[in-house]
């Protein structure tokens, strides 16, 4: 397998690099040279699939070979020990559960297969490797738990100071041992700008190997991709199917386009929006244009210049009638998704993070005008913002015994201010006490 740099498609690497490195030093992004078909039986076949199984054809094909078959295999089943659920809630519309991971949310996928993947790189050479992830929530928590005690890998944790859920602060702050968390006294796009400055900067290189767990590694949408397969499966075969994802960075729904361009017969992917609506407006207009992020109560959604864009127009010709043709998009405030929590909740007696909350509405535009099925992809367990859907519902969703004995330690992080002096300042010293 090979992939090259969205800047420049003559700059090919390996997977091993792209996995280590992140980023091209060009500034693109990682993408696969090829997203190969999958073979023609293979949709036929997947009723009778488990979630691994899917998962390993893909990754036969995609990855043609670049990892031996029986390493694939125990990364699969290490990386996805955890269901996905299906609930229908009415005859056009259902929604698949991808937060019953160790984090509660969809990120557990990129991150386990990431930090499975990368250690096995690792171990072959004895390399070590520091990874520096910003979170808006989700991403470190679900990092967290995927690094935690892999062996010859460090993670560094930044997220912004009272921007994340309380509870998703105790997932950040929980760990220790190989894991340490930074509070950034800024917003989310300090903690992203922290760590760009970070990997260039040549006295820090000096002293670290660096690599990034943010979106921009293709380990994460690589078994992204995955669970857009399961969902054909669940829905069954026989009729249209649009796909409905509440979107940030736009990794996960790049990821649903990969396995689109694999073959997986999707009608319409629906690019769901809070108030940071840049891609909305672009599908609506055709001029991209970066916004300053604005808070939501879908904050890991809170994003104003989409990272994965570049990929998703690289796959979609780079067109905007490409975009026009096979995606959908709406944006939705808070207020609009407070009441959408509040209908599911009335209606089918069923819980939405705010997140898949965003997606339920958009599900709901689409089918004033759409009549395919629609699959939401749920990206967080309800009970990651417990005071949201208590104000909306009057229910306090309980948070699973396995997590809350998890965050039961609480490790004080480190705080600084958003000056790249400082995190610089905060590295080296570590390098020096130990
Ligand atoms: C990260 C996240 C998203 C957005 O996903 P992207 O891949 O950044 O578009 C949506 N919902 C939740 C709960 C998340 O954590």
């Amino acid at each position: 397998m090979k992939l090259f740099s969205t800047n420049d498609k003559n700059n090919t690497v390996s997977l091993r690099h792209a996995v280590l490195n992140a980023f091209p030093p060009d500034g693109g992004l990682y993408m696969p040279c090829e997203l190969p078909q999958l073979y023609t039986g293979f949709f036929r076949e997947i009723k009778n699939l488990h979630f691994t199984e899917i998962a390993f054809r893909v990754c036969e094909k995609l990855l043609s070979g670049a990892i031996p078959d029986e390493i694939m295999w125990s990364i699969i089943q290490s990386s996805f020990d955890f269901p996905i659920k299906s609930t229908r809630l009415d005859t056009s519309l259902c929604v698949q559960e991808l937060y019953h991971g160790p984090s509660l949310a969809f990120k557990d996928f990129g991150a386990r297969f990431m930090a499975h993947l990368m250690s096995y790189y690792l171990k072959d050479n004895d390399e070590k490797r520091t990874v520096l992830v910003a979170t808006s929530g989700d991403t470190g928590g679900a990092a967290a738990a995927g690094f935690y005690d892999v062996p010859n890998i460090e993670l560094i944790i930044l997220y912004p100071s009272g921007k994340v859920s309380a509870l998703q602060e105790k997932q950040l702050c929980c760990w220790g041992n190989n894991i340490h968390t930074i509070e950034i006294e800024g917003s989310f796009d300090d903690c992203q700008r922290l760590v760009k400055e970070a990997f260039l900067d040549k006295q820090l290189c000096r002293s670290y190997t660096f690599s990034s767990a943010n979106s921009i590694n293709i380990a994460r949408l690589i078994p992204q991709s995955f669970y857009y397969f399961e969902a054909y499966k669940n829905a069954g075969i026989e009729e249209d199917l649009s796909i409905c994802v509440p979107s940030g960075n736009f990794g996960n729904i790049t990821a649903g386009l990969m396995a689109y361009k694999m073959g997986l017969p999707v009608k319409h992917f629906i690019a769901a929006t809070n108030s940071n609506n840049t891609f909305t407006s672009y599908y609506k207009s055709g001029v991209y244009q970066a916004q300053a992020p604005v808070e939501t109560i879908s904050n890991a959604m809170d994003v104003g210049d989409p990272s994965n864009y570049p990929r998703l127009m690289f796959l979609l010709g780079s067109t905007w009638n490409k975009v026009k043709e096979i995606m959908r998009s709406w944006s939705h405030n808070d207020k609009d998704t407070r009441n959408a929590i509040k209908e599911v909740w009335d209606k089918y007696n069923y819980l939405l993070d705010p997140h898949s909350a965003v997606a339920y509405l958009s599900a709901r535009e689409y089918h004033k005008t759409h009549k395919a099925k629609v699959c939401i992809v749920s990206t967080a367990h309800p009970c990651k913002f417990q005071n949201t859907i208590e104000s909306c519902t009057g229910i306090s969703p309980e948070i699973p015994p396995r997590l809350a004995s998890q965050i039961s330690q609480f490790i004080k992080p480190a705080k600084i201010q958003p000056s790249f002096e400082s995190f610089r300042d905060l590295l080296l010293d570590r390098t020096r006490s130990t």
